[in-house]
């Protein structure tokens, strides 16, 4: 029977099961597609990753002898559109049954349905084999259950796995060492420089261009740094075990103006891509660590399975719980526009300007930057989530709306009412100058609430949790802060509340 098999651009698993065997009556496809450039505006060194990264894929599966189409952006005969590009394959080649790979985003996997609905052959969806859970996993195993506490998913996965386990306690009698994974950075220990394949990616930015997609961000055609094959996601994954992850778990929440990616690993891409599987990292980051306990202490690996262990599946999970509902989901009730800065990083504010100018010209910011930075301000301005989350599908990398969602409207805008975090992660000028150095060469002045010269997150912060605290009147982990706005003198939260509306009327003057 003559097979057609899809391969979506984050499908780019070389170890899939589909590939084992070499068949001549198999054809893969592979196809860069307007349809998927250009629903949301990307930032420019995420479109080239993905090109790349699917250009070589597709080299790859050639060189071991499979049968392979590739569309280009430009070709003249590529339909752009998913359903057209299967239609023309099937009738081009006489296929004969339709296969695919069940896609990680709620929109395609609809229209992938949609699709085979209307088919006249056979056709058979699989797994993508990535991932340590189904997606209906977390679902089952919060069953009956009103709070969804990672935690308790990433201890059941620890144990399901025998990973950081001695038979049934945990490897270093403690299951979590998030309390150690808190340091302030201050250049104590000297950062790595960052690994950098220096792939010059000129052709395919003109392709891109002469395509007419529109894209943001920055880049340098000479220098792209990210991994795009196979091989280079193992070179990133190397070089971060050799140097970056006995101090990973200490400074996993630092910031620093002159560091970009600290000890972070910049495995994202390469995992949500497929080139590498989330059992590869971990096995190899946990053999390392075996290999060199005497140098790399549990803390700093601990923290790391947990990100990739617990919370990446658990992020997934929830996406197949609670989507298609979830992208609409704004209890808030937030309404406010992005100011435009978030396109040219010109803002007054230190700690911001860093952390956009960084997305803007890395397509990365480390996770605390985009939690308790970017996604704090647009929280305590009240930015309307949809507005958040294009900016952030568009922005990173890594993006894919299945991590993308429930980490930016979930956890970072609760706009989700609580079902990832159990509280709003926001917080005033304070936290960020206990976590980085940014506040000391800022325009603004972190220990004043309100005035001229007073630092925005301060104000903004007192007047997020007056304008909804009938909202978090009976949350518990509230309390704390309810009882301090309670206690503020009447007169200074007056200001305070003049200076916020300032501030969220005009957010493109600070
Ligand atoms: P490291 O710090 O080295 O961590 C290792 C790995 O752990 C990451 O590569 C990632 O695969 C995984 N991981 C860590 N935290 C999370 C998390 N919360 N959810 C899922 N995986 C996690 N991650 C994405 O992959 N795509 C996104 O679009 C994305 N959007 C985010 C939006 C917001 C508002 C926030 C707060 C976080 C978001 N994250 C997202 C999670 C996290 O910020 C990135 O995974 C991380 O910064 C990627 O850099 P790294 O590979 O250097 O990570
Ligand atoms: Fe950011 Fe406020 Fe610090 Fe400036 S003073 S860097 S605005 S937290």
């Amino acid at each position: 029977m003559k097979k057609l098999r899809l391969i979506l651009g984050d499908q780019l698993n070389l170890k899939h099961s589909w590939l084992v065997e070499k068949d001549h009556n198999t054809i893969y496809v592979l196809a860069e597609m307007r349809q998927e450039s250009a629903y949301v505006k990307h930032h420019i060194q995420k479109v080239v990753a993905f090109f790349m990264a699917m250009r070589n894929f597709y080299t790859a599966l050639q060189s071991r002898g499979h049968q392979a189409l590739y569309f280009q952006i430009t070709d003249g005969d590529n339909p752009q559109d998913l359903e057209k590009i299967i239609a023309f394959c099937i009738e081009k080649y006489k296929i004969e049954k339709f296969e695919y790979q069940f896609p990680d985003e709620y929109r395609l996997d609809q229209q992938l349905k949609t699709i085979c609905s209307n088919l006249k052959i056979e056709s058979e969806a699989f797994d993508s084999e990535h991932f340590y859970t189904t997606r209906h996993d977390l679902s089952d195993f919060f069953e009956g259950k009103k709070l969804l506490l990672m935690e308790n998913f990433y201890r059941s996965m620890r144990k399901k796995h025998h990973l950081l386990m001695n038979g049934s306690t945990p490897v270093g009698n403690q299951w979590n060492f998030d309390a150690d994974n808190r340091k302030k950075y201050k250049g104590e220990v000297p950062v790595p420089s960052e690994k950098n394949f220096h792939t010059n990616v000129s052709k395919v930015v003109a392709q891109i261009k002469e395509a007419g997609i529109i894209t943001f961000g920055n880049i340098d055609l000479d220098n792209f740094s990210w991994p795009t094959s196979r091989e280079q996601s193992f070179e990133v994954l190397d070089y971060f075990c050799k140097n970056l992850l006995k101090h990973f778990g200490d400074y996993e929440d630092a910031m620093h103006t002159d560091e970009k990616f600290l000890f972070h690993s910049r495995l994202s891409f390469a995992m949500n891509s497929k080139m590498l599987s989330p059992k590869e990292v971990l096995e190899t980051v946990i053999a390392f660590y075996h290999d060199n306990e005497i140098e790399i202490t549990i803390s700093q690996v601990e923290g790391f399975v947990r990100q990739i262990l617990g919370w990446r599946e658990y992020i997934r999970g929830i996406y197949w719980k609670e989507m298609p509902d979830y992208a609409k989901m704004n209890v808030l009730q937030n309404k406010n526009k992005l100011p435009d800065f978030f396109w040219t990083g010109k803002t007054k504010m230190n700690c911001m300007s860093h952390a956009i100018n960084q997305s803007l010209d890395e397509a990365y910011a480390h996770h605390i930057q985009r939690l308790m930075i970017i996604g704090n301000f647009t929280l305590l301005t009240q930015i309307h989530p949809d507005e958040v989350d294009a900016w952030y599908l568009g922005v990173y990398i890594d993006a894919i709306e299945w991590v993308e969602m429930p980490n930016t409207r979930g956890m970072s805008q609760y706009a989700d009412g609580g079902i990832i975090a159990t509280k709003p992660y926001v917080s005033s000028g304070s936290y960020i100058n206990k976590m980085s150095n940014n506040c000391s060469k800022c325009h603004y002045n972190v220990k004043e609430k309100f005035g001229d010269k007073a630092c925005p997150f301060n104000t903004l912060y007192w007047n997020f949790l007056d304008e909804k605290k009938e909202y978090f009147k009976g949350n518990q982990r509230m309390a704390m802060m309810m009882n301090l706005l309670n206690k503020m003198n009447p007169e200074e939260m007056y200001k305070i509340k003049v200076k916020a509306n300032e501030i969220i009327t005009n957010m493109d003057s600070y």
